[in-house]
This record gives structure tokens, sequence and C-alpha cells, in this order.
């Protein structure tokens, strides 16, 4: 059996790897030059910074992407950190004290800064150990069998029925019941604006998930409650690349081939099946299957053609909510930036109005820096990633695809040059210090991974819409990557297309 995959990204290679194991013949085909999509880790004049993903969940040994890792017996070949990023706000800023403080120094620290909230802390608290426990459960639930799996859900079921009643809150109303202060609104749920999604279509019972104490302190133990584990955050050492390496060598060494500069210009099909596919210059390659990665659209309505869907699966292609692109602008510096920021990343947040501010991305309008932005020192945990005495740092923010004035190309160093500014006020002299420049436009990430509207982490988590379905009408083609998960971060694609091989798999032995 022979299965392409279209996309060498963290779905397309994760995919690929399982399939080669599995003894199909696989070869994997990359629009771009090197392999890895936005999991890429950027090189240039001796200094290194990751294209996308900074602070990654998902990977502790309990967790999907740690799992996978085990199996494909690449655990040993990614060298991982666990680390903690700091936030601020016009008024406050959160950093780790410097002795550890115990798991709920951050409640302590707010309740200190705003003692008029001191009880609805206590009581959001309540309701944010409640739902880590359901998270919880809910994992080891999906790993168990038999007896085991059932008493897991009769927990879970006893557990969920205190707040059955919120299902249906959005994350606005959450906070709103919980909070009276726009300053604790605007704390959890500042990271929806790197969705690009209001608090008003996130579901309210997913903020604790984005608020996730230990991502704040990895002097917080993960395991906190009898439930079990809860999620850990961690760098990859010398830059996400290096899982892009791992991955494809587990391609590779199961005989799988990986081919770049090879774009799928079409999606062959007969009789309702996919029967291979078309390479820029017209070349045809035959196969028994084949997995698409990158943009739903672009798949189903260029390489596919929508008359070959039926109606309900084209209807859900054209309803996948889309986050907006990012501007990045990466710099090569002998400022050292640790005295300004304690730890590698934080999130700089000049708003307290997420939903409005959101809002006005989502309309087109681009905030220029002034709403908010982060700042990453990947050079901080991998030092090699900046000549010695020099670091290698991210600043970035959201950005609408297209601007109402102008295009990125006739305003990219402007507005690069704005967002530095912005920084500036955390990092003095950024600008001045900074020898290397890259700047990353919505335009270079369309053309990076082959979208007509860059969605930077893939399909939105707005509440009753989803990514597109991985099984598709057309018989041997499949869909995967990060707009077929919601909030499609690295460990949620590579979760999906191991769900995939294993869905193929079944198929095949029905
Ligand atoms: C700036 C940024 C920050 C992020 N931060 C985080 C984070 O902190 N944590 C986290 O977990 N996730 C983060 N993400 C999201 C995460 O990185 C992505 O969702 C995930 O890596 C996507 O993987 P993928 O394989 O689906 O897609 P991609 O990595 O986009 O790979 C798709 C590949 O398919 C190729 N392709 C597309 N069409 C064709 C074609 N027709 N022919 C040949 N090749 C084709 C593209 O060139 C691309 O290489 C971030 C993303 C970005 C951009």
């Amino acid at each position: 059996m022979r299965a392409i995959v279209i996309g060498s990204g963290m779905a397309g290679l994760t995919a690929a790897a399982y399939l080669a194991r599995a003894g199909y013949q696989v070869t994997v085909f990359e629009q771009q030059d090197e392999i890895g999509g936005v999991t890429a880790t950027l090189r240039q004049h001796g200094f290194g910074w990751d294209l996308g993903p900074l602070l990654l969940e998902g990977f502790a040994p309990y967790e999907p992407a740690g799992r996978l890792l085990a199996e494909l017996g690449l655990t040993n070949q990614v060298q991982m950190t666990r680390e903690d990023r700091g936030v601020a706000f016009p008024d406050f800023a959160l950093w780790k004290p410097a002795d550890y403080a115990g798991p709920q120094w951050r409640r302590e620290r707010l309740q200190e800064l705003f003692p008029d909230q001191r009880e609805a802390l206590d009581h959001y608290y309540r309701f944010y150990d409640r739902l880590m426990d359901l998270m919880s459960l809910a994992r080891r639930a999906e790993n168990a069998a038999g007896l085991a799996a059932l008493l897991l859900k009769l927990r879970l079921a006893l557990a969920f029925q205190p707040i059955k009643g919120m299902a249906d809150w959005n994350a606005a109303q959450v906070m709103d019941h919980f909070f009276e202060r726009p300053e604790l609104r605007a704390l959890y749920t500042g990271i929806l604006a790197d969705f690009v999604v209001r608090p008003s279509q996130y579901p309210g019972l997913g903020v604790p998930a984005v608020n996730v104490e230990t991502a704040f302190d990895k002097r917080i133990p993960a395991q906190v409650s009898r439930a079990g584990p809860r999620p850990v955050y961690h760098y990859i050492l010398g830059g996400c690349g290096k899982l892009v390496e791992a991955a494809a060598g587990a391609v590779r060494a199961s005989g799988g081939e990986i081919f770049t500069g090879a774009t799928v210009t079409r999606i062959r099909t007969q009789d309702g099946r996919a029967t291979g596919v078309e390479l820029d210059g017209g070349r045809f390659e035959p196969a028994d299957l084949v997995l698409a990665s990158g943009g739903v659209r672009e798949t189903f309505f260029e390489l596919v053609g929508p008359e070959l869907l039926e109606h309900s699966y084209r209807d859900k292609v054209e309803h996948v909510p889309f986050m907006e692109s990012v501007l990045m602008v990466h710099v090569g510096t002998d400022l050292d930036p640790a005295p300004y920021q304690p730890a590698a990343l934080c999130y700089y947040y000049n708003t307290y109005d997420v939903e409005g501010a959101v809002q006005s991305c989502q309309q087109g309008n681009y905030h220029e820096g002034k709403d908010g932005f982060l700042i990453y020192v990947p050079s901080r945990h991998s030092p090699d990633l900046a000549p010695a005495g020099h670091h290698a740092i991210t600043v970035y923010t959201i950005a609408p695809n297209q601007l109402i004035h102008g295009t990125w190309a006739e305003r990219r160093e402007e507005l690069a040059d704005k967002l530095l500014a912005e920084a500036e006020r955390v990092l003095p002299g950024l600008r001045e210090r900074s020898a290397v420049r890259v700047v990353l436009t919505p335009d270079d990430f369309r053309q990076r991974t082959r979208q007509r509207h860059h969605s930077f982490g893939g399909a939105a988590p707005v509440m009753g819409r989803e990514g597109a379905p991985h099984r598709t009408p057309i018989g041997g083609l499949w869909f995967i990557g990060s707009q077929s998960e919601s909030r499609g971060g690295v460990a949620g694609v590579m979760a999906g297309a191991r769900k995939v091989v294993r869905m193929i798999q079944e198929e095949a032995n029905a």
C-alpha cells in the first residue's frame, strides 16, 4: 500500500512516521525547500529562532505528545526543559517568586493586589481545581480500558454534575460570574487574544485549560490532586526544529521518503476514491491513501474540487473558524534581556478590554503592537541559538491577514519597527543593539503554509464550531493538521495524526 502525505509539518511527519512503521510505503511532499512547516527553527548569522511554537503543552510522559514520542522511540532524541512564563498588564505583573511559595502563590498574590476580590478568587480557584481534575480524569479514562475506564468515567460524570449548568456559558459570562474587576477578567481571558477569539465566543468551561498554574511556575508539581497529574509546559532545547528532525528521522528509519520543493497541485480521484496526487510540473504520483495537511479550503476547494464533495462536508469546510496571523520580528542582539524580563517568555497586555481588542483585529484593524505582544528569548534556555555574549529574541503579536491601510509588503519595515518600539518599553535599546533582524509578516506565513488566509493556530476554538473532520467523503483521502483540530497546537496536531492512522488501520482490518 502506498501512502502520500501532503505537508511536512508535525501533523504530516507524525502520520508519516506511524504509517511507515505500519508497513506502508510512505512519501511526504513538502512545497517548501525545508521541512517542518511552522515548527521549523530559522537560522541566520549564528542566531536561531523558532518560527512558530514556543512553550509547548502536552509533552510530559503522561500527556499525548509525550506518549507519541515514546511510542516512536524518540523520547531521548528530543531534549526538553520544563519551564514557565510571565504575564504583565499595565498596572500589575505576575512573576514567580524567587523562593517557591507553593502551588497557590498566584491566587495569594492576586488577593493582595485586589483585596475586594478575595472571595471571588477563592470561588474561581475552586472552579479551576474542578476543571483541572475533570481534564486529568478524562485523559486517564482515554488511556484506560475495561473496568478501570468505566470507573474513571463514573468519577468524571460525578465531578461534572456541580458545574453542568455552566456548560453553555461563554468565557465572558464565566468571568462576569466570578469577577467584578476588569483586571481579573482580562488576566484569565487575555490568552484568547492569541487565538483571535473573543471571550464571548470561547467556551467558559475552557478558561482553566488556558490558565494552568504550572505554566507560571515550573516548581508547582504536576500532581497536586488525586484525580491525576495536570498539564506542564516545556521548551525544546535547541529549538523546535529538533522535534522536526527527530520525527523526520523516524519516517526515514522505517523506509519513508520526504521530498522538499514538491508542491501538490491536485488530488486525483476516480469513482469517489483518491488515486494519487499531481505535483507542480504535472507529474502524477499514484497512491492508495492520501493524507493532506495544510489549509482546509485550499485542499478541498483547489486540490480536490468542491464539486466532488457532498454538501454536508463542503459546508463544514466552509465554516471552519479561522484565527488571524502574526507579525513576528526576530532579532540577534548583544543586549542581555534578563534584568528586564525574568523568564524566557512573557506576554505583555496593554489593555483590559480583550473583547474589544480581539473584535477590532477580527475586523481587520492592526493595533501596531499597542494592545500587546510577547517577548521570547529562546537563547536563554538554549545558548547555542546565539553567539557567545548575544541573545536571540522574538517579538510578535497577532495581526490581520490584510491591512486596511496599505499592504504588508509596503509597510513591513515600518510596522516591524513600531512593534520593536513597543517592545523597547520592556527592553530599552533593543533596536539600537540588534545587528540582525528577520521580519515575518502574514504574507510570509501565507506563503510558508500555502494558505490564502493564514490562521496561525489552525481552527479557532469558537463555541459550537469545529475543525474539518479527518474522514472525508472521498475514499482513501484523510485530512490532518491544525485546521482539523480546535486550538491545534503541536501536541494536538500530533495526536490528531496518530488518531487518523489508527482509524486507517481499523478500516483496513475491518
Ligand atoms: C507564530 C506561531 C506560534 C505558535 N505557538 C504555539 C505554541 O506556543 N504552542 C503550540 O502548541 N502551538 C503553537 N503554534 C501552533 C502550532 O505550531 C501549529 O498549529 C502546528 O505546528 C501546525 O502543524 P501542521 O502540521 O498542521 O501545519 P504546518 O506546520 O503549517 O505544516 C503544513 C505543511 O504543509 C505544507 N503544504 C501545504 N500545502 C501543501 C501542498 N499543496 N503541497 C505540499 N506541501 C504543502 C506547508 O508548506 C507546511 O510545511 C504556533 C503557530 C505559530 C505560527
